[in-house]
């Protein structure tokens, strides 16, 4: 026999210990392959609910490491929308379900990054406009890392055991598509997670960081409809008539009385008017006018006293003005559109930030401020927050340009949605896919 021959069977006896790499060494290996994947998800973003090719592609990669896929999850209110959801099972024996979540859903934004892989698609909304589209939240970070993290899982098999659900949603900048999933049986036709891991690159925390916060991270977000009436007539003539861009401004001013004087100060909470619209004409005082606001709060009580605080006033108001029974403002809170608040569950973000400081380096697992913003990853915890959860922010900023930006009356970096955020992608998807491995595994830990 030849000396080669005799060796290979002792050299492939060894191999396994060898060829055990860790959650850094996969991401390298791994990453070259994502960066291609992730250009082209970057080029050809889709709007919410249009989600076709990215989930398809997220179907393909999560088949090709073994998961069994289901495609086209979600109902949504709309009955002829299509639910593009994805859910990839990887299944390792018996032990703990854990759930990892990204996003998939572009923004109606007109790219304006310079990249040589920026998208110049377009697309028509609903009503009819043509309009840029960005992937200008970096929902394409979060699938290529999504997709590294699934590759690294499928070879780390002997450090875990249980069922992984990868679930790919639409839909996130909406905030219907977590709950389009979960009402398409997302808890019944698979198994119900111990653990919701979620993830989010973020536009102020340098590269190779992790950001967490215990508690409450993203707020509950209601849009509301408010349409103030008045008694219109010539704008010479005032006394004749009861202007509703009078009363709509002390509306305004009184809003933020709720915020200031009505709430528990510890409580955060924010009343913003983001639109307004009445009138067509310097000279005609109008019969109503339209106010769009965003209205955000943490808590449920005090999310319920801050929308009842709304219409009270609004309607205390027109009282005072003198407006008759029938011309009160109506004030419709969106329930379908309603996004409640992310909790990090506070115990699983300690047990997670001792694994990042371990995987990612001491100094780059931070607790980080909560925001204001909103993130229907919550629904995955489901309201009561049963299913402990926890979303992280991942660095995606030079740290030069952090620093920069922090000196007294520097220029604010892009942030999330605008149309130069330009996340650094080698880097972060590399954190990301460490960040959310080393979670799992500690998670389903043999
Ligand atoms: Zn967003
Ligand atoms: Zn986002």
């Amino acid at each position: 026999m030849h000396p080669r021959l005799l060796l290979a069977p002792l050299f492939a006896a060894a191999l396994p210990a060898f060829a055990q790499q860790t959650p850094p060494q996969l991401a390298d290996a791994e990453l070259p392959s994502l960066i291609t994947i992730y250009k082209e998800l970057h080029s050809h973003p889709e709007l919410s609910m249009r989600e076709e090719k990215s989930s398809t592609l997220m179907a393909k990669e999560l088949k090709a490491v073994g998961c069994e896929v289901t495609e086209r999850i979600g109902k949504y209110d709309k009955p002829d929308a299509i639910g593009y959801g994805v859910v990839g099972v990887l299944k390792n024996g018996d032990g703990p379900i854990v759930l990892v979540r990204t996003d998939m859903d572009a923004l109606p934004v007109t790219e304006e990054t310079g990249l040589p892989y920026a998208s110049k698609d377009t697309a028509t909304t609903g009503d009819g406009k043509q309009v840029g589209v960005m992937q200008a939240c970096g929902h394409d970070i979060h699938m290529a890392t999504f997709i590294g993290v699934a590759r690294a899982l499928a070879k780390l098999k002997d450090q875990w055991h249980g069922t992984i659900l990868f679930v790919a949603q639409p839909a996130e900048e909406l905030g219907t598509g977590a709950r389009a999933l979960l009402k398409d049986g997302l808890y019944t036709r698979w198994p119900k997670p111990d653990y919701a891991l979620g993830f989010h690159d973020h536009a102020q925390l340098p590269i190779g960081q992790v950001g967490v916060t215990e508690g409450y991270t993203y707020a509950n977000v209601d849009s509301v409809d408010v349409t103030v009436y008045g008694l219109g007539g010539h704008g010479a003539h005032p006394h004749r008539t009861k202007d509703p861009i009078v009363l709509s401004a002390e509306i305004i001013n009184a809003w933020q009385t709720i915020a200031a004087r009505e709430n528990n100060p510890v409580d955060p909470i924010v009343v913003t008017v983001g639109s307004i619209h009445g009138g067509t004409k310097h000279n005609i005082i109008s019969n109503e006018v339209k106010m769009q606001l965003t209205v955000r709060s943490y808590k449920s009580e005090v999310r319920a006293r801050v929308l009842a605080a709304i219409e009270r006033i609004a309607k205390g108001c027109a009282i005072a003005a003198g407006l008759p029974e029938d011309k009160m403002p109506t004030v419709h809170v969106r329930e379908d559109e309603f996004t409640p608040a992310t909790y990090n569950n506070p115990e699983l973000t300690r047990r997670l930030v001792g694994v990042w400081k371990k995987s990612l380096g001491e100094g780059n697992a931070k607790m980080v401020d909560p925001t204001m913003g909103g993130e229907d990853f919550a629904e995955f915890s489901l309201p009561d927050h049963s299913i402990p959860a926890v979303n992280v922010h991942i660095g995606a900023v030079a740290p030069e340009k952090v620093a920069e930006s922090e000196k007294p009356g520097a220029p604010q970096l892009p942030s999330l949605h605008s149309s130069k955020f330009a996340p650094i992608p080698e880097p972060t998807i590399r954190t990301g896919i460490i960040a959310m491995t080393t979670a799992v595994l500690d998670l389903m830990k043999k």
